[in-house]
């Protein structure tokens, strides 16, 4: 299980110094003055380090995130319609067959694309279970194992959940927060954020194709300068690859604006391409081993299974993930009167 380095260092109350547990509300007697302990009785941890924290950067935070997310769709959508009009014409000018190929393709791409950032951007990123808590007896035994108490929203975290300062609430399973998306990767839009690094990564190699292929029959003609020479061999291959250069910028002066739109959208989509697949090999990595970035980051080696990528991407879950879901809460937070034992 995922732990925080300051909940590797509890100690268990026994005795001399007493304090209160947050979780079920008993009285603690502690050894020494301990900043972080853990709960005898219910398993929750204290830190008394920890006090309520207001976050006054939170609206930069959210500006960053919207301008973030407004220049990824204005992105999608120029690379969708530049596309379209640097590359359509071409392919129908092939056959109408060709034409209506590259149609279904691009529709397919862009569907999914959007579809799968609109999921992991606009959707809660996971809910941390609601749970009772601050009372005793209502609290049995072990019922908050591993729980700490989060003193921005004032409500328990259950293990692994981490509180996020940009989104400004608890995230279950938290992976990080994605200024890209404006939102975190946690329990409920993993699969989503993944769908949609794979969809973008594939999109982008079409469209870097598709660029170059394009861009291969509408481009200028070169024209070549040699003269003659009895240079060496050596830099006879480098004055030839030289002038092709050289004749390959010139002709770049002749390009249509379709041609510009097409060199622009393979530059880019190249980068995009390069910077998605470091990303999605990680998170791909971390599924594989059973864990989320935040957790590798505070605990050593995971449990390496490719059942795990498996149970990831299973089919039902792919199926019940899309389908709209009516949660019945059956656990409020409730702050109920401190017992003292
Ligand atoms: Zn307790
Ligand atoms: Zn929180
Ligand atoms: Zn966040």
């Amino acid at each position: 299980m995922a732990s925080s380095p300051e909940e590797q260092f509890v100690t268990t109350a026994t005795e001399n110094y007493e304090t209160t547990c947050w979780g079920c509300g008993l009285r603690l007697l502690l050894p020494s003055r301990a900043s972080v302990f853990k709960c005898g009785w219910c398993g929750a941890i204290t830190n008394q380090n920890k006090r309520k924290c207001d976050d006054k950067c939170f609206r930069w935070r959210q500006l960053r995130d919207r301008c973030f997310v407004s220049v990824v769709i204005l992105f999608m959508l120029f690379v969708i319609f530049g596309g379209v009009w640097a590359v359509y014409p071409h392919a129908f000018s092939v056959s109408l067959l060709c034409g209506v190929f590259h149609s279904i393709v691009t529709t397919i791409l862009a569907v999914a694309t959007i579809s799968f950032f609109s999921f992991a951007s606009f959707r809660c990123a996971g809910t941390p279970p609601s749970i009772l808590w601050g009372s005793y007896p209502t609290i049995g035994k072990g019922d908050l194992e591993d729980y700490t108490f989060c003193n921005y929203c004032s409500k328990p975290k259950s293990p692994g959940t981490h509180h996020c300062r940009s989104c400004g609430k608890c995230i279950k399973d938290m992976d990080h927060h994605c200024p890209f998306i404006g939102n975190c990767v946690g329990a409920a839009n993993h699969y989503h954020f993944i769908a949609f690094l794979i969809s973008a990564v594939i999109s982008t190699i079409y469209v870097s194709i598709m660029s170059v292929y394009t861009g291969m029959h509408i481009w200028p003609p070169l024209t070549y300068s040699f003269g003659r020479s009895n240079q060496a061999a050596s830099s006879l291959a480098w004055r030839v690859m030289s002038e092709i250069f050289l004749s390959f910028l010139r002709s770049a002066l002749f390009l249509s604006a379709r041609g510009i739109v097409l060199v622009y959208l393979f530059i880019s989509s190249v980068s995009v391409m390069i910077g998605l697949s470091v990303l999605l090999w990680q998170q791909l990595f971390y599924i594989y081993e059973g864990r989320t970035y935040l957790s590798h980051l505070s605990s050593g080696d995971g449990k390496k299974d490719c059942q795990n990528l498996v149970r990831f991407f299973g089919f039902p879950y792919s199926v019940s993930r899309f389908l709209p879901k009516f949660r019945v809460t059956q656990k409020r937070h409730i702050k109920r009167n401190i017992h003292v034992m």
